[in-house]
């Protein structure tokens, strides 16, 4: 494979499953790591299509045997990325896809340098309040209490910003899913890419992000 390992993280609500299922259908070879967490299913999730669901005790033995790249524990879940999902990847020459949170995302970096990593944010704290709102209602799950913790928790996500290579704005979603295409054609050597990934870097685009970040402290 080009071998390249994408990691997404982006505070709750923030849209990421939106723009990675987007980002799926327009590009190709990319593989998506299912992760093992302790945590219930939810809707229609199956196992082994959008995580392994598994129970504490199995995921600790799993811990203990050194099975995972990374792991974390998220909302009072264990949620962790299996090494073999590398490996699996590899064997298919094909790119892979971490969809994990920030905790995770850190120990990834730290131990592949070479891992492209992207955090998306949210708009603006309403807005981010807003979506988390409309999903709740639409998986019939509206606890304001979760809806709160998960706007607390975003305010502490948002500072790691810095640690990651690119951040996009999930505003318009059209725009975001093009600005996530273009950081991974780009990272693949496509230099049409180039200038709006280059816009994406989180250095380029530090005075939008600052001012998001401000707008959570508030
Ligand atoms: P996450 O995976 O980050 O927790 P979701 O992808 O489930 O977030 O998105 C949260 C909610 O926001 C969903 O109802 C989704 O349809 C909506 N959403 C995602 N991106 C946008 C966007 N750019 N504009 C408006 N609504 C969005
Ligand atoms: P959810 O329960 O909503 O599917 O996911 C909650 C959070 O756990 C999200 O931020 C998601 O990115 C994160 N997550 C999912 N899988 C993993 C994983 O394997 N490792 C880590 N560290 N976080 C994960």
């Amino acid at each position: 494979m080009a071998g390249i390992l994408f990691i997404i993280s982006a505070p709750s609500g923030s849209g990421k499953s939106t723009l990675v299922s987007q980002l799926r259908t327009l590009v190709e070879g990319l593989d998506f790591s299912i992760s093992y967490t302790t945590r219930a299913p939810r809707g229609s999730e199956e196992n082994g299509r959008e995580y392994y669901f598994t129970t504490r005790e199995e995921f600790e033995r799993m811990v203990k045997a050194d099975d995972f790249l990374e792991w974390a524990e998220v909302f009072g879940n264990y949620y962790g990325t299996a090494v073999s999902a590398l490996r699996h990847a590899k064997e298919q020459g094909k790119d892979l896809l971490l969809d994990i949170d920030v905790q995770g995302a850190l120990q990834v970096i730290h131990k592949m340098p070479q891992a492209v990593s992207i955090f998306i944010l949210p708009p603006s704290p309403e807005v981010l309040e807003k979506r988390l709102k409309n999903r709740s209602v639409a998986e019939k799950m509206t606890d304001e209490s979760v809806i709160q913790k998960r706007l607390a928790g975003a305010r502490g996500e948002l500072k790691q910003v810095w640690e990651y290579k690119y951040a996009l704005v999930n505003d318009v979603l059209e725009n975001a899913v093009e600005e996530m295409k273009a950081i991974v054609l780009y990272e693949r050597g496509e230099q049409d890419s180039a200038e709006l990934a280059a816009s994406c870097r989180t250095d380029a685009a530090s005075a939008k992000l600052k001012a998001v970040l401000e707008a959570f402290q508030e």
